[in-house]
């Protein structure tokens, strides 16, 4: 089973209020009891009442599918989400009374089991989402809301996930399509191999001028508000969740493009990442503060590894050299504009290049290894 979620959030003032605290209250009486159970190793027995027995019932069946961990610690709450059934209307077919229902001709989601029916409007986007995810033979399986705060915001929100499922046959591959992931504003490379042909490559890069732009109004926000306070505070705190939504475009529009090249043309994606710990170190170091932000790419090869997976496209993670001389082993010297020389057989390259020319040295190596991953990536 491969799995896509679409999550929807509204802004708390956007339900009414009864129905907003009669959630609350759920959700919490439903952590304190989620928290004892996961606690006690799934010891604790079901609540007596609805809606918390049902709530319950549900968490067991989606645990392989939320992925929260139980705290250990005495005291905290465990902030799961609370899990319903769900059911997808497209076109008149009878209403199942699940916990969840998707209308799509009235374009609306509703919540319901909490007493009162909590109704959301589905936007266009998400519509078109649903749409092209049962054209791809994807179903809805289940559907998780919550009341909290995302990450990085002082906002909380009402959410709404729903978590699409649907059965898929690995493709079967003839080519590597090596992802060179490093700091974004080099560009993302891609290229696409068989055996030592190149057969396309390609960098993928963010709107850099538009980035420096936000950048710069971002830290003169940060310091009027410092000095004067209000409104430059709610500002700067706006221009900055403005730089992300712009950063989460591009990874978004890139994953979909390198995922769209792999089945085109039936590839492994091998995506060369540096690994957290040295990604890590190189953020301490004194590395250009505005362009640390260009260094979080963990974003962006989850989203690729997601992807691929829904898709059935296999994926795995190497490491590819950029600075030794793919001809002759030999330690290359870099140049100005990113070029890399090799003193000893005198070969040249742009770095970019440098580890697709790796990956197509390694090409036979590459795809017969994925076999092994295949099994673990089978597991999930
Ligand atoms: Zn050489």
């Amino acid at each position: 089973m491969r799995y896509r979620t679409l999550l929807i959030r509204r802004k708390i003032e956007e339900i009414p209020p009864d129905q907003l605290q009669r959630f609350i209250e759920v959700q919490e009486a439903f952590r304190r009891w989620a928290t004892e159970w996961c606690q006690s190793g799934f010891k604790t027995p079901l609540p007596q009442q609805n809606p918390l027995r049902q709530l319950a019932r549900y968490l067991k069946f989606g645990m392989a599918v939320v992925k929260h961990h139980c705290p250990k610690e005495e005291g905290k709450i465990w902030n799961v989400p609370l899990i319903f059934d769900v059911q997808l209307r497209v076109d008149g077919e009878r209403d199942m009374s699940r916990g969840v229902f998707i209308d799509l001709t009235r374009g609306e989601v509703r919540i319901r089991r909490l007493c009162e029916t909590i109704v959301l409007k589905l936007k266009k986007s998400s519509i078109k989402w649903i749409k092209e995810r049962i054209e791809e033979g994807g179903k809805p399986v289940l559907a998780m809301a919550w009341v909290g705060r995302p990450r990085r915001s002082n906002l909380v929100t009402f959410n709404v996930a729903l978590v699409f499922a649907r059965e898929v046959a690995p493709i079967e591959m003839r080519r590597v399509l090596v992802v060179d992931l490093n700091a974004l504003h080099n560009g993302v490379a891609i290229a696409t191999i068989e055996g030592e042909r190149i057969l396309q490559r390609g960098t993928l890069r963010p709107d850099l001028r538009l980035i420096e732009m936000l950048q710069k109004e971002i830290s003169r926000l940060e310091s009027l508000c410092a000095k004067r306070g209000e409104p430059y505070c709610t500002q700067f705190v706006a221009a900055q969740s403005r730089l992300y939504r712009l950063l989460r475009k591009f990874e978004d529009e890139a994953a979909k493009k390198i995922v769209r090249l792999a089945r085109q043309y039936k590839a492994l994606i091998v995506v060369d990442a540096p690994k957290d710990e040295s990604l890590r170190e190189i953020k301490q170091s004194r590395y250009d503060p505005s362009k640390k932000i260009y260094l979080n790419v963990g974003r962006l090869k989850k989203r690729i590894e997601r992807l691929a997976e829904w898709y059935g496209v296999p994926y795995s993670e190497t490491r590819l050299y950029s600075t030794i001389c793919p001809r002759c082993g030999f330690k290359m010297k870099e140049l100005p504009g990113r070029k890399m020389r090799c003193p000893k057989c005198g070969f040249e390259a742009h770095r970019d290049e440098v580890p697709s020319l790796w990956a197509a040295k390694r090409f036979s190596e590459l795809i017969s290894s994925f076999s092994s991953s295949a099994i673990a990536l089978a597991v999930f």
